[in-house]
């Protein structure tokens, strides 16, 4: 018998479409066994997520998806197994909501120079209240009629060098290791093969994320190609890095990316979850999900 494990996922506490509730239920009724709620910056989800999942018969990791700066880039570090409740985690969180605030602002100034008025509390209310992010910004440039997808006001308006654009400055990759670890998590290196560095930059990022201490990377992903699956197995091997596997599932609306519907890790991976006690009958590593 295998295990259905699914690593990285978003609510509602963040740029998901789904409440913690909803989303436990739709991974349950999809097969997964193991998932991870991992919002960007927030563990907001964790406890509506956790008593859906009692329900229900799945074992909800805590988890949280971090927004890092390194080499004035944007990567993602997913924290697994963190205890909300930590302190040091908590503060840390809190500032990055409150830059993504202060960002949101700045946003929606340049946003309205570009002659698109009232961004912010359009985005605002695409959101929780409580975490905004770019992709609320996108729902309410489709909503307005803007522009016509999601993808495309990326595109046009929220990336590097476009009108509602605004650099992030986000935690340090110290920090972010840190604070998992601190709350007892293991921390991953979130969908490394889609930061378009070169093959050299993304050693360099894992190199001195192993000498941070951190443990995996995401070897599956929704967003890698079959491609990538191997050649990021190869440098998890490579380094002695452990190797995850998440949807980073966001919406039904979004068929691409299914909860639970992965491809195996391939044979050169120690899984992270091969010492992980998940206390129902006899879970394997042989299949991610
Ligand atoms: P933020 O953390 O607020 O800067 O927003 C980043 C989020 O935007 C990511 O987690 C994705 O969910 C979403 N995103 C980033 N790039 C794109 C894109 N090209 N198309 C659609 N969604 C994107
Ligand atoms: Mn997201
Ligand atoms: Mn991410
Ligand atoms: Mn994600």
């Amino acid at each position: 018998m295998f295990c259905v494990y699914d690593l990285h996922s978003h609510s509602t506490a963040s740029d998901g479409t789904l409440s913690p509730h909803a989303l436990v239920l739709r991974a349950a009724n999809a097969g997964v066994q193991v998932l991870a709620l991992t919002d960007h910056d927030t563990t907001a989800g964790i406890e509506e997520a956790l008593s859906a999942a009692k329900q229900c018969g799945l074992k909800l990791i805590s988890g949280v998806e971090i927004s890092v700066t390194w080499n004035k880039q944007t990567v993602h570090i997913v924290g697994l197994n963190v205890d909300p409740h930590n302190q040091a985690l908590q503060e840390g969180l809190c500032e990055l909501r409150e830059f993504r605030d202060w960002r949101a602002r700045a946003m929606a100034d340049r946003l309205e120079k570009a002659g698109i008025a009232g961004a912010y509390q359009g985005a605002l209310a695409h959101s929780n209240g409580v975490l905004i992010s770019r992709t609320h910004f996108a729902r309410f440039l489709v909503e307005q009629g803007v522009v016509s997808d999601e993808r495309k006001v990326f595109k046009h308006y929220l990336v590097n060098g476009k009108p509602g654009h605004v650099a992030g400055k986000w935690a340090s990759l110290e920090q972010a290791v840190d604070w998992i670890h601190g709350a007892g998590g293991q921390a991953v290196v979130a969908h490394p093969a889609r930061y378009r560095m070169t093959r050299s930059k993304l050693r360099r990022l894992f190199r001195d994320f192993i000498e941070q201490g951190g443990d995996a990377i995401e070897v599956i992903s929704g967003s890698h190609s079959r491609d990538d699956y191997f050649s990021m197995a190869k440098h998890a091997q490579d380094l002695g890095l452990k190797a995850s596997a998440g949807s980073d599932f966001h919406s039904p609306e979004n068929p691409w990316v299914e909860l639970g519907r992965l491809p195996m890790l391939p044979d050169n991976c120690k899984p992270l979850w091969a010492d992980w006690e998940v206390s129902f009958e006899n879970p394997s590593t042989r299949r991610t999900g």
